[in-house]
């Protein structure tokens, strides 16, 4: 089984004609509030997958817990260690323009509470789980925890990318970031060392310092996946992008499924560009990722 430890938000969605100046007054064109949050938008993708997932996370004790859930619950993913706190529902405020350019501001309310002693109550399933699903928007010690707990397969999605200890990066099989990200990991555990611009480089160099395993997005391009045994390029296949928004999300729920089903990282990877590529071509995050029957024709094909 999978299990993801991670954050759950709402994000609410809000459209401007162009992004207001510090001071200035605009009206929007519209709002939505829609689930989100990347620990439950990678638990949405696995179970839509045909993944047995549970999600270990904290939502507040307020109407936007049902916001945030309602996908979870339909994608049939275990919310039994979700539990109720005393802070809001984490909320992510996105604002795009009629450029479709972006502002996002992230409030973690009830996921800053996942910290060690909170993911500690949650010590026996992580344990248990064949994959344990981990990514940068809980407390570093609560990842840390997960980490330590995990008896199984450890896939670390470091986005946002924040400080860990080495121990919990080099606990990831694979580490899965893109270019961006691979070298604000680099720099904080080479820091000594200059940090290469080239992807084959960035890939080698993380291996270099002890990542058992590494997965590269590079968004149309596809991915590399590299381990002791090789580095493979993994293309993409070529899509009308319409929303890139939790394409990662979707890549890295769809990795971990296919972990937990006992395929090679390899193969594991050769799925979730396509599920990332399915997920680019309509609106939303977890309203855009496929089910087992979407995929399908080209998983066998
Ligand atoms: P992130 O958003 O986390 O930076 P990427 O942009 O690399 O992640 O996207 C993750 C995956 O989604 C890619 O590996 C790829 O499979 C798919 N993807 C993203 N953008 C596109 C695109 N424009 N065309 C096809 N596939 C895409």
């Amino acid at each position: 089984s999978v299990v993801v430890v991670g954050s759950i938000n709402v994000d609410q969605l809000i459209r401007v004609q162009r992004h207001p100046k510090p001071g200035e007054t605009l009206i929007g064109t519209s709002m939505e509030f829609l689930p989100g949050g990347k620990g439950a938008n990678q638990a949405v993708a696995a179970a839509q997958l045909g993944a047995s997932v549970r999600l270990v996370g904290a939502v507040g004790r307020d109407s936007q817990a049902t916001v945030a859930s309602a996908i979870l619950t339909s994608a049939g993913v275990d919310q039994s260690a979700v539990r109720t706190v005393d802070e809001p529902t984490g909320l992510a405020l996105v604002s795009v323009d009629d450029h479709g350019e972006n502002t996002i501001v992230v409030i973690p309310g009830a996921n800053a509470l996942m910290g060690a002693e909170a993911v500690q109550a949650s010590a026996g399933i992580i344990a248990a789980a064949a994959v344990v699903v981990l990514q940068g928007e809980i407390p570093a010690d609560g990842i840390a925890e997960a980490a330590r707990r995990a008896t199984g397969r450890v896939v670390l999605n470091l986005a946002p990318v924040i400080e860990l200890d080495a121990d919990t990066i080099r606990r990831a099989d694979p580490l899965v970031v893109n270019e961006h990200e691979a070298a604000l990991v680099l720099a904080q555990l080479a820091p000594h060392r200059g940090v290469p611009t080239e992807d084959a480089e960035l890939v080698s160099r993380l291996l270099e310092v002890g990542v058992a395993s590494v997965v590269l997005t590079l968004g149309a391009k596809g991915a590399i996946c590299a381990d002791r045994e090789g580095t493979n390029a993994v293309a993409s296949p070529t899509v009308v992008a319409v929303d890139s928004a939790g394409a990662g999300d979707a890549f890295v729920g769809a990795l971990s499924a296919q972990l937990a089903a006992g395929v090679s990282l390899l193969q594991a990877v050769r799925l979730a560009v396509r599920v990332g590529a399915f997920a680019v071509q309509s609106r939303g995050t977890q309203t855009s990722y496929p089910t087992v029957a979407n995929v399908l024709p080209t998983v066998n094909a």
